[in-house]
């Protein structure tokens, strides 16, 4: 299909607006929205397939955490991955470097450098859940809910390195075609996540992927949740930033 016939269709099929992504998800196609070039389009298949078996191969949970220079290492040294080639490192730092003003993300930028480090002694593992949290702050507030909301509360996704948000962001933008701007309003670019220094999401247990839908209000969980005066939701209804409402996101400050 050529794109100007994707995007016409995607204009009036309620298929491919945000309704296809569950509850709660309203980025619809816009007209001005921005796609990969068709270069871009081969590097992100190639790059995201490379982030796929790098994970697999470290693990889930230490996914989370890693560096890109650790990725970059593990590809060229494991025959099974490949080597990044010098069109996937640039889209990769385009989506990095890029202002994303332009796909409509507004939010404050986190991450500097694509080579960030995430240092060992200042994250804990949480048992049972693969992923991790700063030690302070951000594991101070996930006791105090867990003690406050109850023993179905659950940390969903916590410390997100720039690898593991580039290969969400890469995941997304492939699910939608390539569409940039609509994956910008779901999820943030790589150097704008603050998971990459603080924040993290929770969930019910045993509700899987309806955690990350507006479902999640509906539960007793969320409802004590928002009547803890030390929470915050980061990305509100209709929010500056330009994100969905993600009623399952902590914001630490
Ligand atoms: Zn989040």
């Amino acid at each position: 299909m050529n794109r100007r016939n994707f995007i016409s269709l995607a204009t009036f099929s309620p298929f491919l607006g945000g309704k296809l992504f569950g509850e709660g998800f309203s980025s619809d196609v816009g007209l001005s929205d921005i796609y990969t070039t068709k270069d871009e389009w081969s590097s992100l298949i190639l790059a995201r397939e490379k982030l796929t078996k790098v994970k697999k191969i470290v693990g889930y949970g230490h996914f989370n955490v890693i560096s890109f220079d650790e990725v970059l290492k593990i590809a060229k040294d494991d025959p099974k991955v490949g080597e990044f080639s010098k069109s996937e490192l640039e889209f990769l730092d385009k989506l990095f470097y890029d202002n994303p003003n332009k796909y409509g993300f507004y939010g404050t930028q986190t991450t500097e450098k694509i080579t960030q480090v995430i240092e060992e002694k200042e994250i804990i593992k949480i048992n049972y859940t693969g992923h991790y949290l700063f030690r302070g702050k951000s594991l101070d507030d996930y006791n105090r809910i867990l003690k406050d909301v109850g023993k179905d509360i659950i940390l969903t996704s916590g410390i997100r390195s720039v690898p593991k948000q580039m290969s969400l962001y890469l995941d997304k933008i492939y699910s939608l075609n390539g569409n940039i701007s609509q994956a910008s309003r779901i999820i943030a670019p790589p150097a704008y996540t603050h998971h990459s220094i603080s924040d993290f999401d929770v969930g019910k247990k045993g509700l899987g992927g309806r955690n990350f839908s507006t479902f999640f209000t509906t539960t007793q969980e969320f409802k004590s949740l928002v009547l803890l005066d030390y929470i915050k939701i980061r990305y509100t209804e209709n929010n500056k930033d330009g994100v969905i409402y993600e009623p399952w996101h902590i914001q630490v400050v």
